[in-house]
């Protein structure tokens, strides 16, 4: 995913680059909100700025490769670039940082969340402008800042870094253990959210069911009341904030622990929507030893029975590796099976490819490409046979839509998203133009709509 930050234009400008997933969308966001704070404008595009700030991504090799082009564009195109996110934590060949060695003439280095470093190496490039007018955050979100999502919806990030040690992942390495923010902090940040229009919160975390973990479930306050910082009772005052503004809440990275099973009923009553985004990854117990996966020896499927008798809305989104090294057929048949048993609504699937870094390089049975590949699209045919035959059953039904897109009031129709569908992930409904003639569509704002048919991964609805 990349995201450009569109800014108003006067000088000292600062060109800004987001590449990278919904956590690393929030540190811009904290970066671009004390920029602004400060007086900086930010601009879209390399040449016009007076430096660029580059916000890499360093979990894949397309990622990692993704993000060099872009520091050497910006360096053709600018000269003067700063670099930050996780790429920018990764050693190079030489044990030195690969950024530097790739790029040596970049102004500054830095890893993720770093904005006081950031901004820093700002203030020593590009000194910080006087101007007491242009000295506040413009934008309504107030304590929660700039955002970098359309205006309807947002990323909370919840915590930073992860206490697992999944052998595909450099995620600890580049981003630590486990640091769960203050649950005062995520309310107030919720609220302000919220408050300033937000119509769904997307929670993202690296591990959001570890929440609080790391400060053994401390007591927190909010609103003047004790609350613990504690995933269940963070859901519980999100969705309870959510209520009272007519918003959604959407929980990401969540993992099939025991303790989920509490959050279930606050789906079923509606207080959040009933929708988990579990990356299981694989189901055969053997390969989720060799991945070192959160949660591997539960039993899944019994699980998600169990989550669809608390709430039969649940959708689940997924993802998973096919070809991980060692993987026998048997064990790939597991997968298959699991797949259309647990009826995953939404699923994604990569072919296993090593990441410089990652323990499982090291462990034996690595599979050649074309077989990984070949796994990937079988398993792809099956996941999306379950997903066309759910969404098939949509047909006829009302459903809340989320509008996204709607040009000329909809008059034309636009576009939206259900309670099914995450942004820039899942799927989306193609709005027809309303039957009746009063009828408008703004963005951000739900419409009842009848779907009428599908189309690939989308639905198609009769807005009314
Ligand atoms: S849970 Fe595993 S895959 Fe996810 S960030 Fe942690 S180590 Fe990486």
């Amino acid at each position: 995913m990349s995201n450009e930050f569109h800014g108003a234009a006067s000088a000292p400008k600062i060109g800004f680059v987001s590449l990278g997933c919904p956590k690393a969308l929030t540190d811009s966001e904290l970066i671009l909100t004390q920029l602004s704070a400060e007086g900086y404008q930010t601009v879209k595009t390399f040449a016009g700025a007076d430096l660029v700030i580059v916000n890499t991504c360093g979990f894949i090799d397309d990622a990692v490769k993704e993000s060099l082009d872009t520091i050497g564009e910006a360096l053709a195109e600018n000269g003067k670039v700063i670099v930050t996110g996780c790429l920018g934590a990764k050693p190079g060949a030489d044990g030195g940082n690969l950024v530097r060695q790739m790029h040596p003439s970049v102004l500054a280095v830095t890893g993720p969340h770093a904005t006081q470093e950031v901004m820093d190496a700002v203030h020593s490039n590009l000194p910080k402008p006087h101007d007491p007018f242009i000295d506040l955050v413009p934008n309504a979100f107030g304590v929660a800042g700039i955002k970098l999502t359309p205006r309807h919806y947002a990323y909370l990030k919840i915590s930073e870094g992860c206490n697992h040690r999944c052998t595909f992942c450099i995620i600890p390495s580049l981003r630590g253990d486990l640091v769960s923010r203050p649950i005062g902090d995520v309310l107030t940040e919720a609220q302000a959210l919220f408050e300033g229009g937000v119509k769904e919160l997307l929670v993202v975390s690296q591990d959001t069911s570890a929440y609080g973990v790391d400060v053994a479930y401390r007591t927190g306050f909010w609103n003047g009341k004790p609350i613990k910082t504690q995933l269940f009772e963070l859901v519980q005052a999100l969705g309870e904030l959510a209520k009272e503004h007519n918003a959604w809440v959407r929980l990401h990275y969540v993992y099939p622990y025991p303790s989920v099973d509490d959050i279930l009923p606050l789906m079923a009553s509606g207080l959040v929507l009933p929708y988990l985004d579990v990356p299981f990854q694989h189901s055969h117990p053997d390969v989720l030893k060799r991945m070192k996966r959160p949660a591997s020896g539960e039993r899944n499927l019994e699980r998600i029975d169990r989550w669809r008798l608390a709430c039969p809305e649940l959708v689940i989104r997924s993802t998973f590796i096919a070809g991980f090294p060692g993987e026998t057929e048997d064990e790939f048949a597991h997968l298959l099976d699991f797949m259309q048993a647990a009826q995953i609504d939404r699923a994604g699937c990569f072919a296993y490819s090593p990441v410089n870094g990652a323990a499982a390089n090291d462990l034996p049975g690595m599979l050649p490409a074309e077989l990984r590949e070949e796994r990937r699209a079988r398993f792809m045919a099956v996941a999306e046979a379950v997903s066309a035959e759910k969404l098939r059953q949509r047909v006829g039904a009302t459903m809340q839509v989320l509008v996204d897109h709607a040009p000329g009031l909809g008059k034309k129709g636009g576009r939206g998203r259900t309670f099914a569908d995450a942004p820039e992930i899942d799927g989306m409904v193609a709005l027809l133009p309303p039957e009746k003639i009063s009828k408008t569509l703004k963005v951000g704002e739900f419409t009842k709509a009848r779907v009428v048919g599908t189309r690939g991964h989308d639905l198609v609805a009769q807005p009314f």
